[in-house]
């Protein structure tokens, strides 16, 4: 018996209809090969949801990815871990206390999320991210800062969340212009809908957008609910500059790191040995990488 018993034209748009692109694409030769090999008809059923499920995963993680506007090229399989200092495999997920840095950790941390289909997860990860936790990392310029948290943004993503990286003052500037617009409420509302929002630079900020404080009101509506991940090349002691006054500064901080993984990245500019080494070694010195976003 051959399996054309039905109008494969209507089944077509039907698929089309139903917009199931993957098993549109795929029942002729899967019905072909189940005909031929005897399948029984759940298996190619089944068969198909699957193909046509994990199709629609790896299209919503592309899309995703254009939607977080990460550094590009910079990933966790790019980052050379040994330049910063690891403290060992076994470092507690969420801590109070500045940490050091290892690839466990950062693995740990950019384990898939639980809205992910169960037979889609390799790893049920106990995620700081649905529990609306932060990171902060903080280091000089050229230490890696804002490669590590594109790559970590990267990581989520692919492991089911949604991630939006933007330097601080870029975001500042657009919630700005909606406090002028009467609409702050509604922007910071839109913000909701990434799981994590990468911060870059924070201290970057100017005193016209300190004053007008709605990174203050950024941070009180994420707080306990939707993550941040902060860069910043000032310690906690000069945020003083980035809201109007110490009482709202203080406020922020406490927001920030009451559930909050710390890193402090004190390392040598790997930008600037990167340089040195091209130097000593008579190539010619790899001039500043134009992704690094870093105007220090
Ligand atoms: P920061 O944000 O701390 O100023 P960046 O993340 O912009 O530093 O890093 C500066 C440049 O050096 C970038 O091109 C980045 O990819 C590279 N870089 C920094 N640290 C590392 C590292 N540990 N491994 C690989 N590249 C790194
Ligand atoms: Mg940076």
């Amino acid at each position: 018996m051959t399996s054309i018993d039905i109008d494969a034209a209507r089944l077509t748009l039907a698929l089309n209809e139903l917009r199931l692109p993957a098993i549109k694409a795929l029942w002729p030769r899967f019905a072909e090969q189940a005909d031929k090999e005897g399948w029984r008809a759940a298996r190619l059923l089944s068969a198909l949801v699957e193909h046509e499920l994990a199709e629609r995963d790896r299209r919503r993680v592309e899309r995703h990815i254009v939607q977080a506007r990460l550094l590009p090229g910079k990933t966790l399989a790019t980052f050379d871990f040994t330049a910063v200092p690891a403290l060992g495999e076994t470092v507690p997920r969420t801590v109070s206390g500045p940490l050091g840095l290892s690839k466990a950790h950062i693995n740990a941390i950019t384990a898939p999320s639980r809205r992910m289909r169960a037979f889609a997860c390799r790893a049920m990860g106990d995620s700081w991210v649905g529990k609306g936790a932060n990171i902060l990392l903080f280091g000089p310029p050229g230490v890696g800062k804002s490669h590590l948290s594109s790559a970590i943004g990267l990581a989520l993503i692919e492991n089911g969340y949604r991630v939006l990286f933007t330097r601080t003052t870029d975001l500042v500037q657009k919630l700005q212009q909606a406090r002028r617009d009467l609409a702050l409420e509604s922007a910071i509302a839109k913000l909701d809908k990434f799981d994590l929002l990468i911060l870059d630079d924070i201290a970057y900020i100017t005193k016209d957008q300190a004053e007008t404080s709605v990174l203050f009101e950024l941070i009180s509506a994420r707080y306990e609910r939707r993550s941040m991940l902060i860069t910043a090349n000032q310690p906690f002691g000069a945020w003083n500059t980035i809201f109007p006054d110490p009482a709202m500064t203080l406020a922020a901080v406490d927001r920030l790191v009451h559930h909050a993984t710390i890193f402090e990245m004190n390392v040598e500019s790997y930008r600037r040995k990167a340089a040195q080494n091209a130097k000593g070694s008579g190539r010619p010195t790899k001039t500043a990488d134009t992704s690094d976003n870093n105007a220090a």
